[in-house]
């Protein structure tokens, strides 16, 4: 198939991390890539597909550490179409959720250069075959919101929390960890339970994966000392109460005692 000649761009969904969560697509696209610039969240099992011939151009932004802004990214992969590479643009999860995919797009365009888009298995999806829970239920998760709780620096974290706080809807709540005291103190003052079913999901989908489940009120103190440093997904919602597996209800039980503890001591300090 040639769908990939030199002189084009591809916007690739690497998944969440897990290389069996690829699509047949998204692999052959990153063997035959010439030039891959990638992001931090694209780990070492995916990046050995990459061929021995290419090149591979790390341009990784964690929150807080941006290694490069977007509008060099943008040049990058324009100048290295231009060279008549065949780029790949290797994205955690599914590059059209938050993921700059319209900023890389549109700089292709202006410069003529041809881009398209290779789905990818969001974080949300693994997040949800991680608890073993479904992300909708009938009749009590009608809806499905993936919002990002990432504010521009210096900036207020600016939501419409009256219709995020929706008890028929399960939120996925992406870059929420630093949020997640906002999160919860808006949600709940928007008229939200308290007790909502809250999971959080950190490395979804590799070997390294924990989650737990916690409750609206309690998510503060579960972001704080239950989540280490890999990327994490918050979901909300009461369809999470009837849906998540045995396994992870005794694990949330456990945590749940381990976060009230730390919460007393805390107290006492
Ligand atoms: N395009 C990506 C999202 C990029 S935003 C996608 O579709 O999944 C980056 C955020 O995604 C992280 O802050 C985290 O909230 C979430 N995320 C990405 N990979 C994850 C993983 N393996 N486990 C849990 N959350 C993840």
């Amino acid at each position: 198939m040639n769908d990939f000649e030199a002189g084009t761009v591809w916007l690739v969904g690497a998944g969440p991390g897990d290389p069996e969560l690829l699509t047949r697509k998204a692999e052959r696209l990153i063997r035959a890539g010439s030039v891959i610039f990638h992001d931090a969240l694209v780990g070492p099992g995916i990046l050995e597909l990459v061929a021995r011939s290419a090149k591979l151009v790390p341009v990784g932004k964690r929150s807080g550490r941006h290694s490069r802004d977007q509008k060099t990214i943008d040049a990058m992969i324009v100048e290295a179409a231009l060279a008549g590479e065949r780029v790949v643009r290797l994205k955690g999860g599914d590059p059209a959720i938050f993921a700059r995919a319209a900023e890389e797009m549109n700089a292709c365009r202006k410069a003529g250069v041809p881009v398209c888009i290779c789905p990818g298995v969001t974080a949300a999806s693994a997040a949800a075959a991680d608890l073993g829970a479904s992300l909708t239920l009938r009749g009590l998760a009608r809806k499905l919101v993936f919002v990002t709780a990432h504010a521009r620096a210096g900036d207020e974290l600016n939501l419409d929390w009256g219709s995020l706080a929706d008890p028929e809807a399960t939120l996925a709540v992406y870059m929420g960890k630093a949020a997640a005291s906002t999160v919860s103190a808006r949600l709940i003052a928007a008229g939200l339970p308290r007790h909502t079913p809250v999971a959080l999901v950190e490395n979804a989908s590799l070997d390294n994966s924990r989650h737990f489940v916690t409750r609206l009120d309690l998510l503060p103190i579960a972001a704080r000392s239950a989540l280490g440093n890999g990327p994490a997904l918050i979901l909300i919602g009461a369809g999470l109460r009837r849906n998540t597996s045995p396994e992870s209800s005794f694990m949330a039980s456990r945590k749940k005692r381990l976060i009230l503890e730390i919460d007393v001591n805390s107290e006492k300090a």
